[in-house]
């Protein structure tokens, strides 16, 4: 299975997939980390430099899955009412009511796992073919700052290069899909334990972010621009830029 970056790694390795290996969608996935009391995995998920931020691995596991990050206030159910369970297929989102319905439900019809077609989850492992939902994708997983170019290029056995002039919006201009990160997996996260990275105007940039920068200034993205995705001002862009800050890299 092509992992193509550390954090699925990190993920899917703390995941007892069975042996019917990635296409099964009918056993549970059990978490093998740390858990909550109520049962539910935590994964300690490393964002915005030295700031650590915990999450439900279920949560975690849709989002990776459907290669799109939940809003604070959706909920992950688990059909199969297991906690531990990470299976993508046994997830659904809904929202708290949606969560407190099902959960009734199953109380009253008794246990047992259903099936609903709606929300099978999509192989986040085997695309290919590049479509605008592709391209939205690259530039979607680009965005977050976690995948770099690098790392889909290997993904999707492209070059580098073919990856970045899609990111970078040089090829695919008719789809327009410009997306600010916001990293929200939040559930438990308290409010004094917000990463800094987005609203912090002296946020400290990581290498990888500042390297990022560079690149999508020279392929003609604006400073401002960059310096509003980047949650830092004109000034450090500009320094960042002209090699006034970072001269290591
Ligand atoms: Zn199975
Ligand atoms: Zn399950």
């Amino acid at each position: 299975m092509p992992f193509y970056s550390n954090l699925q790694r990190r993920f899917w390795d703390k995941v007892q997939v069975c042996d019917h290996g990635w296409e099964c969608q009918e056993c549970c996935w059990p978490w093998v980390g740390a858990k909550t009391t109520k049962g539910y995995g935590n994964f300690y998920l490393r964002h915005f430099g030295k700031t650590t931020i915990t999450v439900r691995s279920h949560r975690l596991a849709w989002e990776l899955s459907h290669w799109c990050f939940l809003a604070e206030k959706e909920v992950i159910c688990h059909r199969c009412d297991n906690p531990p369970c990470n299976q993508p297929a046994h997830l659904f989102p809904g929202t708290h009511a949606e969560n407190t319905a099902d959960m009734l439900r199953k109380k009253r019809e008794a246990r047992g796992p259903t099936h609903g077609a709606h929300t099978q989850p999509q192989a986040f492992y085997a695309r290919a073919k590049l479509t605008p939902a592709l391209v939205k994708e690259l530039r979607f997983l680009a965005s977050t700052g976690i995948f770099h170019p690098t790392d889909l290029a290997d993904y999707y056995q492209t070059h580098a290069d073919h990856i970045r002039n899609i990111v970078y919006g040089r090829s695919w201009k008719h789809i327009e899909y410009r997306l600010t990160v916001k990293w929200a997996p939040t559930d438990n996260l308290q409010g004094a334990r917000r990463p800094k990275g987005i609203e912090n105007a002296h946020a400290k940039l990581t290498e990888d972010q500042v390297m990022t920068i560079r690149t999508r200034h020279a392929a003609g993205e604006t400073m401002a621009a960059l310096g509003k995705e980047f949650g830092v001002g004109y000034t450090n862009i500009s320094q960042i830029v002209h090699r006034h800050t970072w001269k290591h890299i």
